[in-house]
C-alpha cells in the first residue's frame, strides 16, 4: 500500500538507453550463448555455476567478462541470473526466426471460395507474411507470421495456424499494443479508393504505433469478427473461426454485409446474419467497435 497516492503526472519513469550501445553488446558468440542458455529455463534463474556449466564455455575469464557485459541490459542478477524483458525479447526473436529464417510456402488450396468473385482461395507464405487470397481476383488478407513457427506445423495445419495468429494480432492491436515493439497504437477507420456511388464500401482499419511508427491493417469485418460478442455469435451458430481465416466463416453465413453510416469522419456498420439471428456492430472513426446488437431476424 502507498502512504500517499502518486500525485504527479510524471510518476511513470523510464530510463532509455541508446540502441547502438545496447545492440552493440550482442555481437559476440559467448554472449549469445549465455542468453540462449538463460532462455531455456525462463521460470528458473540459474546460479553462476549452473549457467557456466550449461553454457559450456571453457575459458572462465572470458565467460565472466562477457556475462558482466550483459548485466543491466539483457541479464539481471538477483542472487541468481535471469533474462530481463529485453533479454527475453532477443531470445524470442532468435527462436521466432526474425533474424535468421527465410521461408516460403507454396499455395495451399482452401475449402472456401472468394466472397467477391467466387474464385479459389489459397494460403501462401512469402517474405515473412501469411497471405490468404483469391487466385482469380487477388483480393485477400496479408499479415506477418513468424518464420520460425512455420516448421512447427504440417502443411495442412498452416491455414488454421495462420487464422489463430491473425486473431492474436487483432486482439493485441485492438488492446492498444504494437505487434513489433509493444508501443501504444492509435487506430483509425479509412476509406479506400474503389467502390461505387451505390456501394461505396471499401474501408480498412489502420493502426499506427506511436513508438516505432509501424503499422497494422485489417479489414473492418476482421476487426468486428474478433470482438468478443461477435465471436460468441459465430460460436453459437457453430461457425468455426479458428480453422481458417474469418472469410471462411463469412462464406457460410446467410448474410454478410457492410454499410457506410457516416462519411466524414467515417463510420461503418458490419452485418452478419445466420439461422434467424442478426448481429450488427459499428466501427467508429478511431477503429473501436461500438454498439454491438444481436437480435432475431424475421424470416
Ligand atoms: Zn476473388
Ligand atoms: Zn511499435
Amino acid at each position: 500500500m502507498f502512504d500517499e497516492p502518486p500525485a504527479e503526472d510524471d510518476s511513470v519513469t523510464v530510463e532509455r538507453r541508446s540502441p547502438e550501445d545496447v545492440f552493440g553488446l550482442l555481437g559476440n558468440g559467448v554472449r549469445i550463448e549465455i542468453l540462449r542458455v538463460l532462455g531455456e529455463t525462463p521460470e528458473k534463474p540459474l546460479s553462476f555455476s549452473e549457467l557456466r556449466e550449461r553454457a559450456d564455455i571453457d575459458d572462465s575469464g572470458n565467460f565472466n567478462y562477457h556475462l558482466e557485459k550483459l548485466l543491466g541490459s539483457f541479464v539481471r542478477k538477483d542472487g541468481d541470473y535471469e533474462l530481463t524483458h529485453a533479454g527475453e525479447q532477443i531470445v524470442g526473436a532468435m527462436l521466432a526466426g526474425t533474424y535468421t529464417a527465410d521461408a516460403t510456402v507454396d499455395a495451399i488450396p482452401l475449402d472456401w471460395d472468394c466472397l467477391l468473385c467466387g474464385g479459389a482461395m489459397v494460403a501462401e507464405y512469402f517474405r515473412e507474411h501469411a497471405r490468404i487470397h483469391c487466385r482469380a481476383c487477388e483480393k485477400g488478407a496479408v499479415f506477418p507470421f513468424p518464420p520460425g513457427s512455420l516448421d512447427q506445423f504440417d502443411r495442412d495445419e498452416l491455414p488454421a495456424a495462420f487464422a489463430r495468429w491473425l486473431r492474436h494480432l487483432v486482439q493485441q492491436t485492438t488492446a492498444g499494443f504494437c505487434h513489433v515493439c509493444a508501443g501504444r497504437v492509435d487506430g483509425r477507420l479509412e476509406r479506400l479508393p474503389g467502390g461505387t456511388e451505390s456501394d461505396p464500401k471499401p474501408t480498412q482499419i489502420t493502426f499506427e504505433c506511436r513508438q516505432c511508427g509501424g503499422g497494422m491493417r485489417f479489414s473492418g469485418s476482421t476487426l468486428v469478427t474478433h470482438h468478443p460478442e461477435v465471436e460468441g455469435f459465430f460460436l453459437d451458430h457453430g461457425l468455426d473461426l479458428l480453422s481458417g481465416h474469418p472469410s471462411r466463416a463469412w462464406s457460410r453465413l446467410d448474410r454478410f454485409d457492410s454499410q457506410i453510416v457516416a462519411n466524414d469522419p467515417p463510420r461503418v456498420e458490419i452485418i452478419f446474419a445466420h439461422e434467424g439471428e442478426t448481429i450488427t456492430a459499428e466501427i467508429a472513426p478511431d477503429a473501436t467497435v461500438r454498439n454491438v446488437q444481436r437480435h432475431t431476424t424475421d424470416r
